[in-house]
């Protein structure tokens, strides 16, 4: 863990039980006295998903006691409702391909910035200043919804709407897939770096075949970009975030 002065705010974070929100998550516990996590349920084909975050949450309090002193409640918010509106590939049965914008189809409009209002609203009413989110645009810029411009965008707006004084904070912003693997031993070392492997779930289908890289059906594109990822880090000799140049 890294000898990070302790903020008495606390933090949301987003954690639906996949790699990213997983580093988010160590993170968080290890920078905030309290923090807290939400789930989104909005119609995922596979709810192996939300199951995976129980069983995360339960592992890193065990494994990490001083992190599980921090780790307040989790929430599950139901968006059924926004799921049903969109067509994607995530929510229905269809095929996960290129869409003619470039797009996976995969990608839900908007999807952060649901989630991020939700998870807004929630921190308002539990007190809780930090918005903490997986979003990344380094190992792929598809998704509009993920980029930081456009959180800086949605943090005015909901300071401004809430009369808050929130901040998004997405430690994954500027990272690789490798390098988040790095960022996970360097807060838990091999113990969280083992962890995220067996219990985290990135999968677009609920497929949980062992690999060396963690449980998934090894092709759809979330798979794909994980095993890379893990290969890329296992091959530059696996290093802490910190050793990096
Ligand atoms: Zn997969």
């Amino acid at each position: 863990m890294t000898a990070q002065p302790l903020s008495n705010d606390g933090a949301l974070v987003l954690f639906s039980g996949g790699q990213d929100s997983t580093a988010c998550l160590a993170w968080a516990l290890d920078r905030y006295a309290r923090v807290e996590t939400v789930g989104f349920d909005y119609g995922q084909r596979h709810a192996v998903e939300l199951k995976a975050r129980v069983k995360l949450r339960r592992r890193v309090a065990q494994k990490f006691p001083v992190w599980g002193e921090r780790l307040g409640p989790d929430h599950r918010l139901n968006l059924r409702s926004f799921g049903a509106l969109s067509e994607s590939a995530l929510t229905t049965d269809r095929a996960i391909e290129m869409t003619e914008r470039g797009l996976p189809s995969t990608f839900v409009p908007g999807r952060n910035l649901v989630f991020l209002t939700y998870a807004a609203a929630l921190a308002d009413r539990r007190g809780l200043a930090a918005l903490v989110g997986g979003m990344c645009e380094t190992d792929y810029s598809g998704y509009p919804d993920c980029r930081r411009d456009t959180l800086d965008a949605l943090q005015s707006a909901l300071n401004l709407g809430m009369a808050r004084d929130f901040r998004i904070e997405t430690p994954l912003m500027w990272l690789t897939k490798a390098q988040t693997w790095g960022l996970a031993k360097a807060l838990g070392g091999q113990t969280l770096v083992d962890l995220t492997v067996h219990d985290s779930h990135t999968c677009y289908t609920g497929d949980r075949t062992p690999h060396d890289w963690g449980h998934g059906c090894g092709v759809c594109p979330a798979c794909d970009l994980r095993a890379r990822g893990w290969r890329e880090w296992n091959e530059a000799g696996a290093p802490s975030l910190e050793a990096r140049p």
